[in-house]
């Protein structure tokens, strides 16, 4: 395989991410020995990655941690058609600050992935998974998803039937909604004995929309359709070994990166050390594996089980748990993508971005259904979309419409992926509209009240979805 056409490498300092990415004097080749020293200085990182792969298996050793297996070949792009200008075009969504790239070799024939980074001067060995623009593929892939996406805007604009018949969607109500476990996430308001949920909006907020879509032919299904965690067993019983394993692997281009250098005993006393090591054991951390790990990976793996057309994460947001404010209250939309410098550590996740940032017309259908279920929202909720550049770890896509690294958005591989913030629970003059159960609905034989304001919720949702099929175009779409 010739590679002769890479990216410079834009390597920044840890504290450097607020400096976005320096493209400018990308493409053009660079050999190792030209590759700015100063750079890597300032990286903190071991100049080889043959040296700096060697520390990191001596330190998860001392840890007693395994290294990380091979992903599953599922987690691999099988891109067709996409083309080198569409991947440019989504490479500021998916990979910001370079840091995937760092793992890249790209020309104008594809994309190849490797276990490690400096790709031009590793072994063949270290070679993962490549991908080429154009190619044909075999199996399930997103051309696939389109076609499927596309027959039913087809049914829609055609107002015969059922619009939605043979859409499959997937509802996802963030958290859990119990007292107790709004406790433990932090997920609810509470003021003067009135008292806001989060998990328990969401799930009201899901059951109603699984109920409107149901009845435009929909096929739905639930992560959960009551208030408790999704994964089996629960907190108490489960298992905390794989997601502590991936604790360490994550941490590989984050705060372990600077850590791996000097003599070998120096370096494992260093980690063992570590504020960050210390804390992966303690038994806080133990309930985030749950938390952040178990269930959220319960959900994913209904993805793969159910396998989607379309995916939705149902959020409310709030800044403090005993303060409402009157500065926010607008709706945004996240989708897979803005996979940070500081992300890139594990080969997993790798594979995962890898995979969202092939499969380009995914990428875009996501960004385009985010897009109009935020419209739709808008004007059913009378809010405006977010409007800023960049916040928390996330990247501006559409205004309303965020790449972001969740876990629910990284893992799912096959479906188009929105994860909604609904609009703040905190703002002053939506808590006590929320304190109220004042309508009342039934949805699979449960009855359940819940407050009204959810309705302008889930019509939104319903308007938005409607307007993306209604307004689709199959060529801009499936690139022909
Ligand atoms: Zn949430």
């Amino acid at each position: 395989m010739i590679r002769n056409a890479l990216f410079l490498i834009p390597m920044l300092g840890f504290a450097g991410l607020a400096q976005a990415y320096e493209l400018d004097d990308a493409p053009g080749y660079v050999s190792p020995e030209s590759f700015p020293a100063t750079r890597l200085e300032r990286a903190r990182l071991p100049l080889d990655p043959l040296d700096r792969d060697r520390r990191f298996k001596k330190v998860l050793s001392a840890l007693k941690i395994p290294e990380e297996v091979a992903p599953p070949a599922a987690w691999f792009p099988k891109t067709e058609e996409t083309t080198r200008p569409e991947f440019d075009a989504n490479l500021p969504f998916l990979d910001p600050d370079g840091g995937l790239r760092r793992y890249l070799a790209v020309d104008e024939q594809g994309v190849s992935l490797f276990r490690e980074f400096f790709s031009h001067i590793l072994p063949r060995d270290y070679f993962e998974a490549g991908v080429d623009f154009l190619k044909e593929v075999q199996g399930p892939n997103s051309q696939d998803l389109l076609s499927r996406i596309a027959t039913i805007s087809r049914q829609v604009k055609s107002r015969s039937g059922p619009p939605l018949k043979g859409l499959k969607v997937l509802i996802d109500p963030g958290h859990m909604g119990t007292t107790d476990w709004d406790e433990k996430t932090g997920k609810f308001v509470s003021i003067k004995g009135k008292r806001v949920s989060e998990g328990q909006l969401n799930l009201w907020t899901s059951l109603l929309v699984a109920k409107e879509l149901e009845s435009l032919g929909a096929t739905v299904m639930l992560t959960r359709s009551d208030a408790r965690a999704v994964a089996e067993p629960g907190p108490e019983g489960f298992d905390p070994t794989p997601y502590l394993n991936q604790y360490f692997y994550n941490s590989l281009d984050a705060w372990m990166a600077p850590l791996l250098t000097g003599s070998e005993s120096e370096m494992i006393e260093r980690v063992l050390n570590a504020p960050e090591t210390k804390k992966a054991f303690s038994q806080v951390q133990r309930g985030q594996y749950f938390i952040t790990g178990a269930d959220l990976e319960a959900r994913a793996r209904m993805v793969d089980q159910f396998q989607p057309d379309i995916t939705i994460d149902v959020h409310y947001d709030a800044f403090k748990s005993d303060q409402l404010q009157n500065r926010d209250n607008t709706i945004e939309a996240f989708v897979p993508g803005g996979f940070r410098i500081t992300e890139t550590g594990s080969r997993s996740v790798r594979a995962m971005m890898f995979n969202h940032l092939m499969e380009t017309r995914r990428f875009n259908a996501s960004v385009e259904l985010a897009d109009r279920v935020i419209g739709g929202m808008s004007a059913s909720l009378g809010l405006k979309r977010l409007n800023i550049q960049e916040f928390i770890t996330s990247v501006k896509v559409k205004d309303g419409v965020y790449a972001r690294n969740l876990y629910i958005n990284r893992r799912n591989l096959t479906s188009l992926m929105i994860y909604l913030e609904c609009l703040h629970y905190d703002h002053t003059t939506e808590f006590p509209r929320l304190t109220k159960l004042d309508a009342r609905a039934q949805y699979r034989g449960l009855a359940f009240s819940y407050p009204a304001r959810i309705n302008d919720v889930v019509y939104g949702i319903r308007e938005g979805l409607l307007s993306y099929f209604e307004n689709l175009s199959e060529e801009t779409y499936l690139g022909n």
